[in-house]
C-alpha cells in the first residue's frame, strides 16, 4: 500500500512512521451557557486514517504529545503555538 501523505506532529514535529501509536485531536464548539465560559471542547480520539486527512484534526505522536497539546489548551484556549517554538514559563515554582 503507498501512502504519499506525510504526517507530522503538530506539537512536536515528528514524521509519522508506521508503527506510532497516533492520536488526533480536534477542537468542536460547545454551547455557551455562562459568559467566560470556554467555547470550546477538546476531543481526542485515536488515529484513524480516513479522518487524519480533515484539514480541523490535529495530528499528536503519543501521550506525551497529547498531554501537552491539552494542556496549551487549557492553557490558551488553543493547540497551536504562535511562534512554533517551546517555551517554558515559570510563573514561579509549584514546589
Ligand atoms: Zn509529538
Amino acid at each position: 500500500m503507498t501512502w504519499d501523505v506525510s504526517f507530522t506532529c503538530d506539537i512536536c514535529g515528528k514524521k509519522k512512521g508506521e508503527a506510532n501509536h497516533w492520536w488526533m485531536v480536534i477542537l468542536g464548539d460547545v454551547p455557551c451557557f455562562e459568559e467566560g465560559q470556554p467555547s470550546l471542547r477538546f476531543t481526542l480520539l485515536p488515529w484513524n486514517a480516513g479522518e487524519s486527512r480533515n484539514s480541523e484534526m490535529y495530528h499528536l505522536c503519543g501521550q506525551g504529545c497529547a498531554m501537552k497539546a491539552m494542556e496549551r489548551f487549557m492553557t490558551t484556549g488553543t493547540i497551536e503555538t504562535n511562534d512554533g517554538m517551546e517555551h517554558e514559563i515559570h510563573a514561579g515554582s509549584m514546589r
